[in-house]
């Protein structure tokens, strides 16, 4: 109780001039490097994450080490619990919110669909709950991702294209939580911002997703799995470094709030806004292993099988150009750039004490 309310009162964001912001999933992958970015620049961070164990806890414990020598203090708690966010709210008076916690991964939600629900549609709701009813009203950022556009066959997916196919339960909770913004939107004026995030990567980054766990079994000479789809064709991911995941988040925060008038929208009405955040440049898995290959001077060894029904899509492809207008997002890191600068962290992560006691 205590503990953790003076460590909010201590770090200083009363007296941060810039924006104050409740960034949840604090000790995830993308809130660890928008934290640090906000706090770099002036804005007042305070986190919340429950670090759950969907993926090496411990991880998220050395990503928590990092922001606390950033002076960012992380409260250890769940975004269901609704007084807990109400007496941060009374703590400090946040202007934004970056909601990044979620239960992520699309496989996963065949083994454990009640944690979607849970974070995904019952935590976002309690979030926007605990928005609505705080004085000031914080605008709100939240990361929606690129599977909603599930099963469409047209690409690039463009904001507008048609969303009402989602090929997993993780593609269906933020599907559903986009719906659930325009009604917080429309009945309590909240203004909300959603982001469809495509394949993030880099330093830092999750266990679970294809690319970390590559590099893992390729340097242990174990058997890594590609899908492909019809016609032979290689799964293709829009991979898109954090660096530039970073500053569309940056670029959305700064523009939230009431709308400026354009787009048809009303003058001072809440926006309700969302954005693909993508590299326009999707890669084929295979091109990612030999990529991965090279950088890690290790032969992987592969099999090839046809994609199963596992919620996973065949191809994912971002049309950037409305993020692009709103804020100036223009990615600038190419797959091999990115994972170079992966491929380093990684070595030297798990060559450190923290690393090697890594539970996985
Ligand atoms: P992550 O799993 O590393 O981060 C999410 C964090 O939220 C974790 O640290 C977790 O402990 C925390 N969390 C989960 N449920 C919680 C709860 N109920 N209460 C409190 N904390 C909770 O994932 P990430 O890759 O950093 O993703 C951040 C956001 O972006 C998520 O909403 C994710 O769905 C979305 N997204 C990510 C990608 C990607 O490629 N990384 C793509 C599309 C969308």
């Amino acid at each position: 109780g205590v503990d953790w309310e003076n460590s909010v009162r201590q770090s200083g964001l009363s007296r941060s001039k810039g924006k104050r912001v409740l960034v949840t999933g604090a000790a995830g992958f993308v809130g660890t490097h928008v934290s640090i970015a906000l706090k770099r620049r002036g804005d007042g961070v305070v986190g919340i994450d429950n670090f759950n164990s969907y993926y090496d806890p411990s991880l998220k414990r050395a990503r928590n080490d990092l922001l606390r020598r950033e002076g960012i203090f992380v409260v250890e708690g769940d975004i269901n619990n609704a007084p807990l966010l109400r007496k941060l709210f009374e703590l400090v008076k946040f202007t934004h919110v970056m909601h990044l916690a979620a239960q992520a991964g699309v496989r996963y939600a065949m083994k454990n669909p009640a944690s979607y629900v849970h974070s995904n549609i019952a935590g976002l709701v309690n979030v926007l709950e605990v928005c609505k009813s705080a004085n000031p009203q914080p605008s709100i950022v939240w990361a929606s991702s690129s599977s909603v556009y599930g099963l469409n066959s047209k690409v690039p997916f463009s904001e507008k294209d048609r969303t009402d196919q989602p090929a997993s339960l993780y593609a269906a909770t933020k599907k559903a939580g986009e719906e659930i913004a325009h009604t917080y939107n429309h009945i309590y004026g909240l203004s909300i911002t959603g982001l469809r995030f495509f394949t993030v990567y880099g330093p830092w980054g999750r266990p679970d997703m294809a690319y970390f766990f590559f590099t893992k079994d390729i340097l242990k000479g174990k058997k890594i799995t590609i899908f492909e789809g019809p016609n032979h064709k290689s799964v293709a991911r829009d991979f898109t470094y954090i660096d530039d995941i970073v500053k569309g988040c940056l670029g959305a925060l700064d523009t939230a709030g009431k709308s400026t008038g354009s787009g048809g929208k009303k003058k001072g009405a809440a926006q309700l806004r969302v954005f693909n955040l993508g590299n326009t440049s999707p890669v084929q898995v295979s091109k990612l292993v030999s990529i991965l290959e090279k950088l890690l001077k290790v032969k992987a060894k592969k099999q090839v099988l046809a994609m199963p029904r596992n919620g996973d899509v065949l191809f994912t492809h971002a049309n950037i150009s409305y993020a692009q207008s709103e804020f100036g997002y223009k990615p600038t890191t190419d797959l091999q750039t990115g994972l170079k600068k992966f491929v380093k962290w990684y070595m030297e992560y798990y060559s450190s004490s923290k690393g090697k006691k890594s539970a996985w």
